[in-house]
């Protein structure tokens, strides 16, 4: 196929995917003639969660040249340290997974297996001690982090929590202010060419024609462009990820927001909690096979600690992935190119990678179906990734009940399997090619859900690692000590 150049593109669909596409168009195209437009329905909706993020979000702010205060102020957003799993080790257990590292290697030694040898010959100190991220967050305090950090114990990083409808009317206003044009109504029909089977154009309800070169899919779960029209299929990952519906209310903030997302263990599945400055979003994700709506609704209920302020509303999803999500001259970005449940707040990550990925195949702004072939290619790596991920908390999960032994029990994929066998045997981590989730972070969940390498050699000198642990562990300690109350530091910018 020749490549086919780009002088047009839309974007259908207005939820947080079309949004985020739509503002990073208008400012990567600010000097070109490539016209973007949007289409949204307020009568179709979008589906308004979607409010917890990792700290991949600073690029998209970046690449936008937004300032973070502003940013803050207009989204109502709250920092995001990490994520707290209460009650995935077992019943009563509490660990945390940080946006940062653990210690510093000792000896050229990974820093976990001197703490896990130590730990073994008697140390009493837990792998949080060694994490600022994690002890700034059980403190309640954050500290922005220092771009070049003296020690690098001090490295860490941080995400957002924000309001998903003011994200999208903050992005709204950036990309309409950059000449995207903003087309209300409901795509009902669309065309194809009738030779090469590219999208020719969309038919809106009101009969208006839209015509353009590249067409993003971001209409969400029905995916109308990249599976309605051109078929695209859906690879259904349900087997390993068994959570298809979730229960999503808000609630008044019961409390100061906590600079961290909550993640709970439930009968049949989790509950999140995710503060931002006027209000909790809450939600209870489980599978329909092990609990109903109505106990769902009944044990979600029972563990909010504020007001509500909406009715709870139930979401079904499958989690999975688009086989392409670039196909012909359409991009599914966002719900219409898969979805791998809010556990570790990856879809708007994934949003964000999959709009680098089309920008940076989209070279000469000409459409070209080897680039199109490798773009998908590393989006599937990309998708894998955070599913073994993902799938890896169920797996090592310490609870009793049907659903969660079901998880303990079930057959996973080789290439996690792979992933336990060689932390179990030497308490190595590979880097795979895509790999959104880093080493520390699979630290941080092999050993709060209880696994721990077996065969790792003693310590050489067993009387020397305490003392330097102990120094470690007593700066992180005195580094949380400056920071202020998260609280007080959403202040200083003015909320
Ligand atoms: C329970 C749950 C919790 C989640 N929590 C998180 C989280 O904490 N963090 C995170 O990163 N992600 C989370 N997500 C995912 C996140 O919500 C989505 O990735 C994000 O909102 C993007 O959605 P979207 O824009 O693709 O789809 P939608 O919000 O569904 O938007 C679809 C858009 O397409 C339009 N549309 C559809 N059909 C037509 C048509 N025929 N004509 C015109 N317009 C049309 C709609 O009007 C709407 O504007 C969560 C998802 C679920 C289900």
């Amino acid at each position: 196929m020749a490549s086919r150049s780009v002088k047009k593109i839309l974007v259908v669909g207005g939820g947080t995917a079309g949004w985020m596409t739509a503002a990073y168009l208008a400012r990567w195209l600010e000097n070109t003639n490539i016209q973007v437009a949007l289409i949204e329905s307020e009568q179709i909706g979008t589906i308004g969660v979607g409010e917890a993020t990792v700290p991949g979000i600073h690029q998209f702010i970046r690449d936008l040249d937004i300032k973070e205060s502003e940013f803050i102020r207009a989204t109502n957003a709250t920092f995001k340290l990490g994520i707290e799993f209460s009650g995935w080790a077992g019943e009563g257990q509490h660990f945390f997974h940080p946006f940062g590292g653990y210690g510093v290697p000792i000896e050229d030694r990974s820093f976990h297996k001197t703490w896990w040898s130590a730990k073994n010959q008697g140390y009493a100190l837990g792998l949080d001690k060694f994490s600022l991220c994690t002890q700034l967050a059980r403190a309640g305090r954050f500290a922005q982090p220092s771009f070049e950090p003296e020690s690098s114990l001090a490295w860490y990083s941080y995400a957002y929590h924000f309001d998903a409808s003011l994200f999208a009317k903050f992005l709204r206003s950036y990309a309409e202010q950059r000449n995207v044009t903003r087309i209300e109504g409901k795509v009902n029909h669309i065309q194809l060419d009738a030779s090469s089977g590219f999208i020719q154009s969309v038919t809106m309800e009101s009969g208006l024609v839209v015509e353009s070169d590249l067409f993003i899919d971001c209409t969400g779960m029905p995916a109308l462009l990249i599976h309605k029209t051109l078929g695209v299929g859906y690879e259904d990952w349900s087997k390993w990820l068994l959570c298809d519906s979730a229960l999503a209310v808000q609630t008044k903030s019961a409390a100061e927001p906590d600079p961290f997302t909550r993640s709970s263990a439930r009968t049949a599945g989790w509950q999140w909690h995710i503060p931002l400055q006027h209000r909790v979003g809450n939600g209870y994700v489980y599978s329909s096979q092990f609990t109903s709506p109505e106990q769902a609704h009944r044990e979600l209920l029972g563990n909010l600690a504020g007001e509500l302020t909406t009715d709870p509303r139930l979401i079904h999803f499958t989690t999975g992935m688009r086989r392409d999500f670039w196909y012909k001259n359409c991009v599914a970005i966002g719900l219409s190119s898969g979805f791998l449940e809010p556990l570790e707040s990856t879809s708007i990550s994934l949003i964000q990678t999959g709009i680098a990925k089309m920008a940076a195949f989209l070279v000469n702004f000409e459409i070209n179906e080897t680039r199109v072939a490798e773009a998908n290619r590393l989006n599937r790596l990309e998708y894998e990734r955070v599913r073994d991920f993902i799938i890896l908390h169920y797996k090592l999960n310490g609870r009793s009940n049907p659903f969660w032994q079901h998880v303990r029990e079930m057959a996973i994929p080789a290439s996690l399997e792979e992933k336990i066998a060689s932390f179990r045997a030497s308490g190595d981590i590979k880097e795979e090619e895509q790999e959104s989730f880093k080493a520390d972070s699979w630290i941080s969940m092999f050993y709060g859900l209880g696994l721990a390498p077996q065969g790792l050699a003693p310590l050489a000198d067993p009387e020397k690692a305490p003392a330097i642990l102990n120094n470690m562990a007593g700066a992180i300690a005195k580094g949380c000590h400056y920071a202020s109350s998260h609280a007080d530091f959403l202040k200083t910018l003015g909320n």
